[in-house]
């Protein structure tokens, strides 16, 4: 298998441990990989991606550094947050959709002093070309990460992590992750083939786009970024996405709080809130043995949680 250089940024191997109360009410044995602790920021599954990218970016002699989302991207923020560690020059160049203000994710862009960028358009194709323009203005090259960092380099961070969860030692039956933008679950579906070929995996689409052709596309750029010719595995995609992309849905809004009342973890109303609802719904159809070992990848996106007006969700 061939090898990429990668920048040493989070703290790994994360903890996985078992959560005795949720493995309780569910009637299984549950546990959790914790990549909300990765290190950077308020930690989150994008310092994995980086790891690579941004190796690449300073191999490559980039000083710039931009990438793109929307206004409250924990991708964005962890970008930054990992381009200032390297003294890089980050500029986030953002949809202008979502919470926009200085909130959540926002405050925490604003405390690194981050330039922020925002453009009003739903089109990757204006945010990259604004990209080049700023670039211009700097009179510097610009690496570009796309949103998400979910390209095949990136998208290795999750085939590491997989090794890191097969060398934990435990035996897992099911792994339940997020897939947001396809890279983590490319990686995750990828990493499991090679290391954990027995663990069945289910990836939660907390947006709408096409992930049954996104996915796959994905994994077999880094399978050829890899060097294999093993045969892609098959995807297991569950529809969590409920009234929108970042919009809390009322399944995910019950996950988080059975969550926190009862293990006090802290998950997010738009990846990993819903992703847990997933986990929780195949438990009560009964998907899971109870002598089973379910693994669920906390992805992170605290910064989020602090957007909204809780008072009137
Ligand atoms: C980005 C993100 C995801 C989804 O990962 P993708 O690789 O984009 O699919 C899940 N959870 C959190 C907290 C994220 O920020």
């Amino acid at each position: 298998m061939k090898e990429y250089p990668k920048i040493p940024l989070g703290i790994f191997p994360t903890p996985i441990h078992r959560l005795p109360n949720i493995s309780k009410i569910l009637g299984t044995n549950v546990w959790i990989k914790r990549d909300d602790m990765t290190g950077v920021g308020l930690g989150g599954n994008k310092v994995r991606k980086l790891e690579y990218l941004l190796a690449e970016a300073k191999e490559q002699g980039y000083e710039l550094v931009m990438t793109t989302g929307q206004a409250q991207s924990n991708h964005a923020m962890l970008t930054a947050a990992c381009a200032l560690r390297l003294g890089m020059e980050p500029v986030l160049v953002l949809k202008k959709r979502g919470i926009c203000s200085r909130r959540g994710n926002q405050i925490l862009n604003y405390l690194m002093g981050v330039e922020v960028r925002f453009v009003d358009t739903d089109s990757y194709d204006d945010i990259y070309a604004e990209m080049d323009r700023i670039a211009a203005e700097k009179g510097k090259p610009v690496y570009k990460i796309p949103c998400g960092g979910s390209n095949p380099l990136g998208a290795l961070g999750y085939v590491d992590c997989m090794k890191e969860i097969a060398d934990y030692g435990q035996a897992f039956d099911h792994v339940v992750c997020a897939c947001g933008s396809g890279g983590t679950a490319a990686g995750v579906f990828l990493g499991g083939a090679l290391y954990m070929p027995k663990t069945h995996i289910t990836a939660a689409m907390v947006d709408s786009d096409p992930f049954d052709k996104i996915v796959p596309e994905l994994m077999e750029g880094t399978r050829e970024l890899l060097g294999l010719n093993m045969p892609l595995p098959s995807v297991d995609l569950v529809d969590m996405c409920g009234p929108g992309y970042s919009i809390p849905s009322k399944e995910g809004n019950e996950a988080i709080e059975l969550m926190a009342r009862n293990e006090g973890i802290i998950l997010d109303t738009c990846y990993t809130g819903k992703t847990f609802a997933a986990l929780v719904k195949m438990a009560r159809e009964g998907k899971f043995r109870p002598e089973d070992n379910v693994l669920f990848i906390h992805t992170g996106g605290a910064g989020g949680l602090f957007a909204p007006d809780w008072e009137n969700m």
